[in-house]
């Protein structure tokens, strides 16, 4: 049976590594902090000291980071994951991060004789959870058919998009669109309550028409609670909409929307709210 890897156990990688142990295979894991290996350890996967160990024991190894510096560091770094890579032992980077990191990582496991697989996802904790995420690969095809079984537990839908960069191209497509969405909801949330409209009316009313969406429905009451315990961490939808214009700039796509998005998670991330779940952009803007 393969035996996997996996790097970075936060909201995320925690929850999909969990599944990955539920298929029976045998897992090693590693986390910068590790306290937060704990939870996988009493499931049964072997917690390694460094990334450089997980990925020599491990015929694949998966990691979900939190940006491009982080995807850099626990790749590239001392005891980094490409000291442990190389024929038979392959990565996969399941992390949100720019196509240039991307690219960068790719060209250094072939340096290696590893193969490289980008696959981040779109869905939250919730699916990270269920194994229901939506996994937008690109790299190698070989590694993309032998990971099947582990990209199965992990999701219900993937997607084979061709070369190294244009998974985390869709990527940041995906959640340009989302940022947006969340800034635009807030400020119809808002807008109605100081025009005396009661929100959970106009939640109803955006239920029943083509505006219905599954972000709406279950953000509308975080936002309505005035807590926003992380699904999605709003440093990292800051970060996907500033890699996201900074694709658009390459591109020459101009993004004044997108744009426009940044400005107030930028401002939320300044007002303290960065480790709050990114709907609480929405705080922000009621408050302004
Ligand atoms: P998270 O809870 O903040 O976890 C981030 C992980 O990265 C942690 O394991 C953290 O380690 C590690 N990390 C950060 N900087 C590091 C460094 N310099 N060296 C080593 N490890 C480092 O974030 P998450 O929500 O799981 O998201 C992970 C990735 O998935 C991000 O790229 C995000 O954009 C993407 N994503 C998230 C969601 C979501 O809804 N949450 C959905 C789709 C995609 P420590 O525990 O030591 O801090």
């Amino acid at each position: 049976m393969t035996k996997y890897g996996f790097l970075g156990l936060g909201i995320m990688g925690g929850p999909m590594a969990l599944n990955l142990l539920r298929t029976g295979a045998e897992l090693r894991v590693w986390n910068r902090t590790r306290d937060k290996c704990r939870e996988l350890e009493k499931a049964g996967a072997v917690v390694c000291n460094s990334a450089a160990e997980v990925c020599a024991g491990a015929d694949i190894t998966f990691a979900m980071l939190a940006d491009p510096a982080a995807a850099r560091d626990v790749f590239l770094g001392p005891d980094g994951a490409l000291a442990g890579l190389g024929p038979g032992h392959d990565y996969v980077d399941m992390s949100t991060v720019d196509a240039g990191t991307s690219c960068e990582l790719a060209a250094e496991a072939a340096r290696a004789g590893a193969r490289f697989l980008e696959a981040p996802v779109s869905g939250s904790k919730k699916p990270a959870e269920e194994g229901t995420l939506v996994i937008l690969a690109a790299g190698d095809e070989t590694l993309y058919a032998d990971a099947a079984a582990a990209l199965e537990a992990m999701g219900k839908k993937r997607v084979f998009l061709g070369d190294v960069g244009q998974g985390a191209r869709m990527k940041l497509v995906v959640n340009m669109i989302m940022g947006g969405m969340m800034t635009a909801f807030g400020e119809g949330l808002a807008l109605a309550g100081r025009g005396g409209l009661d929100p959970a009316v106009l939640l109803e009313v955006l239920d029943a028409g083509a505006l219905a969406n599954p972000m709406f429905r279950i953000k509308g009451p975080v936002v309505a609670s005035g807590q926003f315990p992380p699904a999605f961490p709003l440093k990292h939808m800051q970060k996907d909409l500033r890699l996201a214009l900074q694709l658009g700039d390459e591109l020459v796509q101009p993004l004044p929307t997108a744009a426009a998005a940044n400005a107030e998670f930028i401002r939320a991330r300044d007002a303290g709210l960065a480790d709050l779940d990114f709907s609480a952009v929405c705080r922000v803007i009621a408050e302004s």
